[in-house]
């Protein structure tokens, strides 16, 4: 991203070149990028003068309604596009937004589903996950046309990060371990003691803590084949498409055993029925469940299911029972030394001068996996411009990761222990939320 002096460069070469389109549509993005709706939005209008139509302008301009909620503007600029079969897919989700802004969920989903349907690049999980739990989802539209494809066979990854790429969170990993590695590699031994392997693990924990990063790794570590299955995935308009793209999913991961199936947001695929207003939705739990249990004893052999949410209080009881998600992993944000550990990790392929990475973790309470990730991105992108500058690589050191951490801000894990207390303190009667006792009282 710009920084401000190259922005105040921008515009003023705009200034000085008023009907120089390409400029101007590029301050006018660069604004938008930097947060700076109203005057973002002055800039695509006037691009607009200089080309009325383009859709990319076009685009720009609903972003930044959306973005300053004028979800009523935002549709207005996109309607004319709209009704055209071909329009960009950005255009289908800002529409959805809008929608969603303004309430009509079921408009929201079908623009959202087609724009992804043609370019999965735009999906945006988080939108796809408004749409669709715990309470409202797309209207279920009757009678599908034809069932969207679901591009199977790409979806399989070969992981390249094991356990050694994952820092910290020994107790996790070792968890990972019994559960999902030795029963493959030791079959006899799990035979020998009368137990099958098989059943999923859950994991939950704030966003960014890694729960990813760790289903990946375990992929590695065992050395199979990685499937991961988004929202996007899975929902369909359409009745009945939904649960024919997750027994899809199901399918390609048995065709690929060993595989480690991992299913990211699992709260929207697997919420409480008693929680879901359509019908349709309940469906969707319910294959998932029969997925999960196999049509025969043996249908899951080799495979892996692992889940990962941020609302784990969501994720219906009946997906606890043995032999499905039988195991709950509390994914921590990571604690001081964690963090040193990750920063070590993120930095190891890059050139490093002297680095006391622990004075670094020292300065970033409250920081998880992803938080680091971007402070280290954004240093090596300091670091790149001064070595361009300079003609040579200059090595990244303590104080660049020190000053990337002041302009940063923690993401979401206060927010999320504040809610996770809510029911570990009123709704733990299981004592399935134990894990998250001492991170409620202690320090966080
Ligand atoms: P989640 O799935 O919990 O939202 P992710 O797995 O997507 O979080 O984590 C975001 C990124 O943070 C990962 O891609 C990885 O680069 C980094 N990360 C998180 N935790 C760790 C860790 N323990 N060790 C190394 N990198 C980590």
């Amino acid at each position: 991203m710009l920084d401000d002096a190259g922005l105040q460069a921008l515009r003023e070469a705009a200034r000085l070149s008023p009907d120089n389109l390409p400029l101007r549509r590029h301050l006018a993005e660069q604004l938008l990028t930097k947060g700076y709706l109203a005057d973002a939005e002055a800039e695509f209008r006037a691009a607009l003068m200089l080309a009325p139509k383009d859709p990319d302008i076009t685009a720009g301009l609903a972003e930044t309604f959306v973005r300053r909620s004028a979800y009523g503007a935002a549709l207005a600029a996109l309607e004319p596009f709209l009704a055209e079969p071909g329009h960009p897919p950005r255009m289908g989700v800002l529409a959805a937004r809008a929608l969603l802004g303004e309430g009509d969920t079921g408009k929201a989903g079908y623009h959202y589903h087609e724009a992804v349907s043609r370019d999965p690049g735009v999906a945006d999980p988080e939108l796809a996950a408004r749409l669709m739990a715990p309470v409202a989802f797309a209207q279920a539209v009757p009678s599908p046309p034809a069932p969207a494809p679901v591009e199977a066979e790409e979806k399989v990854e070969r992981s390249e990060v094991t356990f050694a790429d994952v820092a910290g969170m020994e107790a996790v990993k070792e968890t990972l371990r019994v559960k999902l590695l030795l029963p493959l590699r030791q079959p006899e031994l799990f035979a020998a003691f009368g137990k099958r392997a098989g059943g999923g693990v859950l994991l939950y924990g704030p966003p960014g803590a890694g729960k990813t990063h760790l289903a990946r790794a375990a992929a590695g570590e065992l050395g199979a084949s990685f499937v991961s299955v988004g929202l996007a995935d899975i929902l369909d308009m359409y009745v009945g498409s939904s649960e024919r793209n997750l027994r899809a999913m199901f399918d390609l991961a048995r065709r690929q055993s060993p595989c480690v199936l991992f299913f990211d947001e699992v709260d929207a695929l697997a919420a409480r029925r008693s929680d879901m207003r359509q019908a349709h939705n309940r469906q969707i739990v319910n294959q998932f469940l029969a997925e999960l249990d196999g049509v025969d004893q043996h249908a899951n052999e080799g495979v892996l299911v692992l889940a990962a949410t941020n609302a784990p209080w969501y994720v219906d009881v009946a997906f606890r029972r043995p032999g499905r998600f039988d195991q709950l992993v509390f994914v921590p944000p990571p604690d001081a030394a964690a963090r040193a550990a990750i920063l070590r990790i993120l930095c190891r392929d890059k050139p490093l001068a002297e680095m006391d990475f622990d004075a670094v973790a020292r300065v970033t309470d409250q920081f998880v996996g992803a938080d680091l990730k971007g402070l280290v991105d954004r240093a090596v992108e300091v670091k790149l411009q001064q070595s361009i500058s300079a003609g040579r690589a200059i090595p990244m050191s303590t104080p660049d990761l020190l000053a990337a951490a002041k302009g940063a801000k923690p993401t979401a894990v206060r927010e999320w222990l504040a809610t996770a207390r809510n029911y570990v303190l009123h709704a733990n009667e299981s004592g399935a939320w134990d894990e998250l006792l001492p991170y409620i009282k202690g320090k966080w």
